[in-house]
């Protein structure tokens, strides 16, 4: 069963140097067209009103970027092809700057329940580096009014491992995110990729990252100022406290279904995974024409299916649940993964029982490795 949503609006005020999502630059026309099309494939896919759903997530790009006539508008539309009053986490990305208080009001007059902010770093010098639009007086001021409004269920993004960052600036960083006292926040390394601005700068030499044992120090820092505040890690990225997991994003590391609508946005659905078209013009023409703006369907059997859910699953603190996976695949792991476990476990990389199967500490560093070895070289 499909039991959640995620929408992809894709446009931002300024374009970050290290960005290599699906977005454009706001223009309040385009973005009129995109939501029109938005309508179309929602409608073409559901085919019905109030479709009962689990979570909803509308990310980005940056949904707040939208003007509070669009972002009225987006909302109505969710509400009418979505049954949200009964949705269990209903969260918009959103960051600091554009998150006015009338669209934290729109956003919580139509049920949305959190809000998931791109802060990534308090320092306005290194935001600007970054190419970041916000500056830090931006996050005080919109927690300020999210708790104001009635949204207490925020969550924090942070970035390390950038440029210039020594492990002293990255803890002044988590201090203060910390001081929020906020449910739940994430943590990623800056990823060079290719098409930005950074990977240029990187390729030509005019811009590096700190060594690879300062970033794993950055990273254990983070693990042991979470822990430290009770926020517990479970999954690599993400720490909360108790019961403000984010919903919607353990639906991805659980590997079940979920719809994928919007420029770009991927749809995972019984044997197949769907990918839209990302290119703006594209993506609307199609939409409005088909209401499926589909690149491309890639076909998952059973055999993918259950090697996703070893690598997704193991990305999570609580590890693989095997009563769940011998329940979903109607076969027994040790049948299909018997020798794997046996000689990952007598490497001291992962543990298990009866119920679970978890990376050890040990194991964290040869993620990849681990991965590797689930692979199936025939069909299941
Ligand atoms: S705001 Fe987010 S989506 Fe937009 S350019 Fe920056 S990182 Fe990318």
């Amino acid at each position: 069963m499909v039991s959640s949503v995620y929408i992809h609006i894709p446009f931002c005020e300024k374009i970050c140097h290290y960005c290599d999502f699906t977005k454009f630059f706001y223009e309040e026309k385009m973005a009129d067209g995109y939501l029109i099309a938005l309508e179309n494939e929602i409608k073409t896919n559901i085919q019905e009103s109030k479709k009962k759903m689990k979570t909803i997530f509308v990310g980005g790009g940056t949904p707040t970027a939208l003007n509070n006539r669009q972002l009225m508008k987006l909302v109505e539309m969710i509400d009418h092809y979505f049954d949200v009053a009964s949705v269990e986490e209903y969260s918009f990305e959103a960051n600091p700057g554009d998150l006015t208080e009338d669209k934290i009001r729109i956003l919580k007059d139509h049920g949305v329940n959190r809000i998931s902010m791109g802060v990534q770093v308090f320092d306005d010098e290194m935001l600007e580096q970054l190419g970041r639009l916000h500056r830090v007086k931006d996050v005080y001021q919109n927690v300020n009014d999210l708790i104001k409004v009635g949204i207490d269920n925020v969550s924090i993004d942070l970035m390390y491992s950038l440029p210039n960052q020594t492990i002293e600036h990255f803890e002044k960083t988590l201090d203060e995110a910390l001081q929020f006292d906020l449910p739940h926040y994430s943590a990623y390394s800056l990823q060079i990729e290719p098409k930005t601005i950074f990977y240029q700068r990187y390729k030509k030499g005019t811009l590096t990252k700190p060594p690879e044992e300062i970033e794993a120090d950055m990273y254990e820092l983070l693990r042991r100022e979470m822990k430290n505040k009770g926020i517990e890690q479970y999954e690599i990225s993400n720490f909360a406290k108790p019961g403000f997991e984010s919903k919607h994003n353990l639906t991805y590391w659980n590997n079940d279904y979920y719809y994928g609508f919007g420029a770009g946005s991927h749809g995972y659905l019984p044997g197949e995974r769907i990918i839209n078209i990302r290119p703006f013009p594209t993506y609307v023409e199609a939409a409005n024409e088909t209401g499926k703006p589909v690149l491309h369907i890639e076909k998952i059997g059973k055999k993918e299916q259950i090697e996703e859910e070893m690598f997704l699953g193991l990305r999570k603190s609580e590890g693989v649940s095997i009563p769940k996976f011998e329940k979903k695949y109607q076969v027994k792991i040790e049948e299909v993964y018997g020798d794997e476990l046996a000689h990952l476990e007598a490497r001291g990389w992962i543990n298990r029982n009866t119920t679970f199967i978890k990376l050890t500490e040990e194991g964290k560093p040869f993620g990849n490795e681990v991965f590797q070895s689930f692979l199936l070289e025939k069909e299941i």
